[in-house]
């Protein structure tokens, strides 16, 4: 009769594989401490790495943005949509990444699906990281280049790959990668990028604000410039907690993208008043150092403990501390055994990670106390027995 009986099987095989995807159900703003399914729980699976996402000030910005410039921004920023809100953030980001210009978009996924389309045709081609954020993967899909996807991590791969004849070549990466932690070999992928004149792209939605002595994330960690990494997307729903995102590279990069980027282009500017509150978030980010102190003792501590407990950590200097579990049921098991003991931890599994590796993603956060943590820790070994 309808034609969704089958869709009923596909939910019914999700089911049995330990896939099925349900939302929790939260009555509380973000924080170290939040209210799921009407119970209490420590908060270690956010993205809000410096707790900014309802910090008195931002929140006070976005009110006080709210009451000068309403609510809905009512075009695209080519149209009507471009306040002087947004063209100050902008300029404030292109300072802090260190170039020329920035360009917002709406959310992460958009900036790089736009920018990977802008920037590559027919005759072009891309190379990405296996476990690149699927943003990443989907832009580069949807563009008419030849797509290649090397070993993660693989610099040497990479130089293979790149022997092949393109008009433009651009290297994508994940600066620190969204579900394993770890930071993507960005020296190496430049040795072997600048022989052919290829261009390197780095997505640092987790490491802006958190890695980098000024929080200026991955690019500053490692020491380059921006010209060696010529285009740099950041997010704004991580450690910056608003949201939205944006692309800062040379003021060419940022006229390709105003006039090419679909998903700049064609849909309606964020709302000014985000963009009031993420100007507030960074000025704290960049004030407020001990933000990134505090979360380096946060994460000493936890694998301290963690490889005390005997659990398989990932090599992460990031505030993603995954631990590697294998199967997704237990995974899952072990999740709402946490839940249980008070603790949010989600389980990862296939496909956002490959098979057979799933995964608690313990997320830590400048707003954790050391308490907190070891509370954590406590929890973790009593579920994992
Ligand atoms: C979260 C994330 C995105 C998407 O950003 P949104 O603003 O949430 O759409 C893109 N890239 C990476 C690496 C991410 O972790």
């Amino acid at each position: 009769m309808s034609g969704f009986a089958d869709l009923t099987v596909e939910l019914d095989s999700l089911r049995q594989q330990g896939l099925y995807r349900t939302r929790k159900l939260l009555t509380s703003p973000q924080g170290a401490v939040v209210e799921v399914n009407g119970k209490q729980a420590l908060n270690f699976c956010s993205n809000d790495y410096l707790g900014l996402a309802n910090h008195p000030e931002v929140v006070r910005a976005f009110q006080r943005a709210v009451n000068q410039w309403g609510v809905g921004s009512g075009a695209a920023h080519l149209v009507c949509g471009h306040t002087a809100e947004h063209h100050q953030l902008e300029e404030e980001l292109a300072a802090f990444t260190g170039r020329d210009r920035a360009l917002l978009f709406s959310t992460g996924y958009m900036a790089n699906i736009g920018a990977i389309a802008a920037l590559l045709g027919r005759n072009d081609a891309v190379f990405e990281d296996k476990l690149n954020h699927a943003s990443l993967l989907d832009g580069g899909l949807l563009t008419r280049a030849k797509f290649n996807r090397y070993r993660h991590a693989d610099a040497e791969h990479v130089r293979q790959l790149l022997a092949e004849d393109a008009r433009r070549k651009l290297i994508v990466t994940d600066g620190v990668f969204s579900m394993d932690g770890d930071v993507a070999p960005l020296k190496q992928l430049l040795a072997v990028a600048e022989p052919q004149q290829a261009w390197l792209m780095v997505d640092d939605a987790h490491g802006l604000g958190v890695l980098g002595k000024t929080g200026a994330g991955v690019i500053e960690h490692f020491g380059l410039t921006s010209s060696q990494v010529p285009v740099l997307v950041g997010t704004l729903g991580k450690a910056f907690g608003t949201a939205g995102a944006f692309v800062a590279g040379s003021a060419e990069l940022i006229e390709i993208l105003i006039h090419k980027a679909r998903t700049f282009v064609y849909t309606t500017a964020m709302p000014a008043a985000i963009a009031a509150a993420t100007r507030t978030s960074l000025s704290l980010l960049q004030q407020e150092s001990w933000r990134r102190e505090h979360l380096q003792i946060l994460i000493r501590q936890f694998r301290a403990g963690v490889s005390q407990i005997g659990l398989q950590l990932m090599p992460s200097i990031s505030p993603i501390q995954p631990i590697l579990v294998g199967s997704s049921e237990r995974a899952l098991f072990l999740s709402e055994q946490l839940l249980q003991h008070g603790i949010l931890v989600s389980a990862i599994r296939p496909p956002t990670v490959p098979k057979g590796s799933a995964r608690l993603r313990v997320t830590l956060s400048a707003a954790h106390s050391e308490a907190q943590v070891q509370q954590l820790l406590q929890a973790l070994e009593v579920v994992w027995r």
